[in-house]
């Protein structure tokens, strides 16, 4: 009679066991579960500040940075940037100067903001031509691949040159420029407005 009093303490004493363990269970699956939706989320941004505080950039700049988002990096590999805050007035520019810095009939630039650029390596490696007063190309001094232009009347602004992207980007360019200093043959087969100059929507105040 008292072995079986013992018995039965003891298979209850299993069954509590058996149930706390499968609460545990239940439990750590739960934090996986949300741990991972958690992640999903806001691990690609956390993830993006952190790598920003890394490199040094202040906070407010990895904060501030709009929704867009581009990766890049130059021929070598060497240097590597972000690009936040989204890409504006893609055109492709026919002038002899980006026929030669590209190598080829045009050269594809976008303004982006310069708070939105981070150059998360390499950027010991980067040097720059200045083709007139003011105004440098900046490039891979390794692999020669153009990264940016500058402009010193316009120093929040750089002009991204957007071979160097890695990601997909959501805007399209808008115009064909310079098109009389094209290769003669270069015949612009793509449906885009051509000026001789600058695209007109440049000079319009935003
Ligand atoms: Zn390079
Ligand atoms: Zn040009």
């Amino acid at each position: 009679m008292k072995s079986l009093k013992i018995k039965k303490r003891n298979s209850n004493t299993l069954l509590l066991e058996r149930s706390k363990r499968s609460e545990l269970i239940g439990f750590l699956l739960n934090a996986l579960v949300i741990g991972s939706i958690f992640y999903s989320v806001f691990g690609q941004s956390a993830a993006s500040v952190l790598k920003s505080l890394r490199n040094s950039q202040p906070i407010h700049q990895a904060l501030a940075l709009g929704r867009h988002m581009y990766q890049g990096s130059c021929l070598c590999g060497a240097i590597t940037i972000e690009v936040h805050g989204g890409i504006d007035s893609i055109i492709h520019c026919h002038c002899s100067k980006c026929r030669k810095s590209s190598g080829t009939a045009y050269a594809t630039n976008g303004f982006i903001k310069k708070a939105g650029l981070i150059i998360k390596t390499g950027e010991e490696q980067i040097s720059f031509y200045e083709t007139s007063p003011g105004k440098k190309r900046h490039f891979c001094k390794v692999c020669a691949s153009p990264i940016f232009s500058s402009n010193e009347s316009s120093p929040e602004l750089l002009r991204l040159r957007l071979g160097i992207l890695d990601s997909c980007i959501e805007e399209r360019p808008i115009s064909h420029n310079f098109v009389s200093s094209r290769a003669n043959w270069d015949d612009l087969d793509a449906e885009l407005p051509r000026y001789d100059g600058h695209e007109p929507s440049r000079f319009v105040q935003k």
